[in-house]
């Protein structure tokens, strides 16, 4: 039977929500292939992340639950990952369009022999094979893709992928493997970013601030409406460039790309590097002034008014609901 392989990235023990889209994914895919589904996960602790993996959709999890693999190597981790493949002889290969799988994918890909076509956002089945969808020229163009031999290797979009609803009856058979660890490029420190309380790329509602804020001084007004709704902070690359926010939360062609189901756009003129970023979000509300501002395009509600005016009320409005929901 065919197999469907999925690489399950975890950090911290837990399971980035970008790896459950794909597993998702894959079982919406194995339903029309005819397929089982595998997942890899790799760093110790894997072992425990079996169930939830199993829940939303793996028939079988391949763990290499090893303490040297801990902090993410390219090398050790591609080696584990082309061996699974290896092991497995999978038709399709699905791996989270994340920065880690960004990193992975086309080395394995290479390593493997697969093509590989990446930042997927739609995937289908046509006459039992697979059938990719992806974003050029920053959005502006859609490609269809096809592979012409196997596996079919695939990074897929975080956010454009919907979950499967977990069934935690689902049990799935659990494969130990072992790899060596070893690496030419060593990871001696990890420190985390001063990143807000949602991490920008898996944000389900992103408020994103531009030049039209003046100043950074006012940048709180886009951080505080962000609070109010729980959603992450962007920001466009003239505010980034200017030195009033990291670079970190840079939405755009040379930033972020992020798909959230609702990406506040405030004071965002709509450049065409800016959309890059964040045009397959599913809905986009923008907040300027000026009519003719691009982004009013790309925008399902536009909001013609002034920033200054608006954001401190609509932080009040998002307060007031989020309250009366308790
Ligand atoms: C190679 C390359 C890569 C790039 N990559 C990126 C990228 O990754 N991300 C990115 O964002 N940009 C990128 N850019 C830059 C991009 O071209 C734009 O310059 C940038 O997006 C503009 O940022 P902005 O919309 O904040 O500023 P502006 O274009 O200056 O727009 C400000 C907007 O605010 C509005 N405004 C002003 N005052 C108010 C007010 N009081 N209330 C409401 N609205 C108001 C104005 O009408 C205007 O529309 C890139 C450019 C290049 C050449």
């Amino acid at each position: 039977m065919a197999t469907i392989l999925t690489f399950a990235e975890q950090r911290d023990g837990k399971l980035r929500r970008a790896s459950l889209e794909v597993v998702s994914e894959a079982r919406r895919l194995a339903e029309a292939l005819g397929a089982t589904v595998t997942a890899v996960v790799i760093g110790p602790g894997s072992d425990s992340l079996s169930g939830e993996l199993a829940a939303y959709g793996a028939d079988r999890v391949q763990v290499f639950d090893d303490a040297a693999l801990g902090a993410y190597a390219t090398e050790a981790y591609a080696r584990a990952l082309a061996q699974a493949i290896a092991d497995a002889k999978p038709s399709v290969v699905l791996v989270p369009f994340t920065a880690m799988g960004k990193d992975l994918a086309p080395r394995v890909a290479a390593g493997v022999g697969a093509g590989l076509a990446s930042d997927c956002v739609g995937l289908s089945v046509a006459g039992g094979k697979l059938v990719a969808r992806r974003p050029l020229y920053a959005g502006k163009a859609y490609a269809t893709v096809e592979w012409a031999g196997e596996p079919q290797m695939a990074t897929l979009r975080p956010n454009v992928f919907p979950l499967g609803t977990p069934d935690t009856s689902r049990k799935a058979e659990v494969v130990k493997a072992s790899v060596d660890a070893s690496s030419r490029a060593k990871v001696v420190a990890v420190r985390a970013t001063a990143q807000g309380k949602v991490q920008l790329t898996e944000a389900q509602i992103i408020v994103s601030g531009g030049r039209g804020l003046k100043g950074p001084e006012h940048f709180p007004l886009v951080e505080a409406l962000a609070e109010a709704m729980g959603a992450a902070v962007g920001a466009s690359r003239a505010v980034v460039d200017a030195g009033w926010v990291d670079h970190q939360i840079q939405v755009g062609q040379t930033g972020k790309t992020v798909s959230p189901s609702l990406y506040v756009a405030c004071g965002i003129s709509g450049a065409i590097q800016h959309l890059a970023g964040m045009s397959s979000s599913k809905v986009i509300v923008a907040i300027n002034k000026d009519a003719d501002a691009a982004i009013f395009k790309v925008a399902d509600y536009g909001i013609l008014g002034d920033v200054f005016e608006l954001l401190p009320k609509l932080t009040e409005a998002a307060k007031a609901h989020f309250a009366s929901r308790g």
